[in-house]
């Protein structure tokens, strides 16, 4: 496909209540970003809204429609090779409506769109903690575990948009509790924050130790705190869900063997606590020809997404 002239991209991190944008150049320089709350994205009304937040944010550069060259968009659920929308289970969302009206009102922008872990992989692989022109796997430890893998610059989606599932990967067999999935002892149940929360209870409930306050089921951030003050069950349960993660990122470089390990989301600003066990226990596990494969927290915050999705359009120019 030839360059359709225009100089700008439009990246866009949709998520349940709001929206980050960012208008990039096609190396990467952010030139302005904008954050918009959102609403269900089911209906015109609400397209336009988004429209005129894109619009703006165009506009605050100076800039026209028809300097766009391209929009990319992600989501948080499944999306196909071709850019379909399988399933978002947390969002009200008409992607193909949404894109439509877009494509409308930037006619020369070409459009993309991917799941939303797949982008901070994308973004962290272009110009984050990842590797450009490599591969990189990237896992995002938040209310739940996503990834995303990134080959020769681009993301795998896979078939059915499983790609990249690392959350339910096995590392525990002999648990007894269920995973949203279905599953028993999934990494998603032990490196999330309910899971860190769940682990923390527990090694509290072995030492017969009363439990820090913990404000709601996914305040992971009260038991880093605890860990980081020399709390000895906080401590043990970061350590273990570094090494679940270890264990998990073991099994990825024996499919993938990437460059590189990426480790993002809310639950990474705990990396201090249990990076170390991460990476101990990745060398102790790994095959030997990836035992030295980096693991790297992720460096560009919540613009990962959007950048993510500009990185994808700009892919598909
Ligand atoms: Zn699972």
């Amino acid at each position: 496909m030839a360059d359709r002239g225009g100089s700008v991209v439009v990246g866009m991190d949709i998520g349940g209540t709001s929206i980050k944008m960012g208008l990039v150049t096609k190396a990467g320089e952010t030139l302005v970003t904008s954050k918009v709350r959102t609403g269900v994205l089911d209906n015109e009304a609400a397209f336009a809204e988004v429209q005129g937040a894109v619009a703006a944010l165009v506009g605050e550069a100076g800039l026209g429609a028809s300097d766009v060259a391209a929009l990319g968009v992600d989501v948080p659920g499944v999306v196909l090779e071709d850019g379909t929308l399988a399933m978002a289970p947390n969002i009200t969302l008409d992607l193909n409506g949404l894109l439509a009206c877009l494509g409308s009102a930037f006619p020369t922008a070409r459009i993309a769109a991917l799941n939303d872990a797949n982008a901070a992989a994308l973004g962290e692989a272009w110009l984050g903690s990842g590797d450009a022109s490599g591969s990189t796997v990237m896992v995002t430890l938040g209310t739940g575990v996503g990834a995303g893998v990134v080959i020769g610059g681009r993301v795998i989606a896979g078939a059915h948009g499983a790609a990249g599932e690392i959350g339910h990967i096995n590392v525990e067999p002999s648990e007894t509790e269920a995973c949203n999935c279905g599953c028993h002892g999934c990494l998603e149940q032990y490196a999330s924050a309910r899971g860190l929360i769940c682990l923390y209870r527990e090694e509290c409930e072995k030492d017969g130790a009363e439990p820090v306050e913990i404000a709601h089921t996914t305040d992971a951030l009260a038991v880093f705190e605890a860990a980081r003050g020399g709390n000895a069950q906080a401590r043990r349960a970061c350590e273990r869900v570094g090494h679940y993660l270890g264990r998990a990122l073991a099994a990825v470089a024996v499919v993938v063997d990437p460059d590189a390990f990426v480790i993002g989301g809310g639950m990474s600003g705990g990396w201090d606590t249990l990076g170390e066990a991460c990476v101990e226990r990745y060398r102790e596990v790994a095959i030997v020809s990836c035992k030295d494969t980096p693991i790297r927290p992720a460096s560009l915050g919540n613009d990962a997404g959007f950048l993510g999705a500009a990185r994808q359009a700009i892919l598909a120019l």
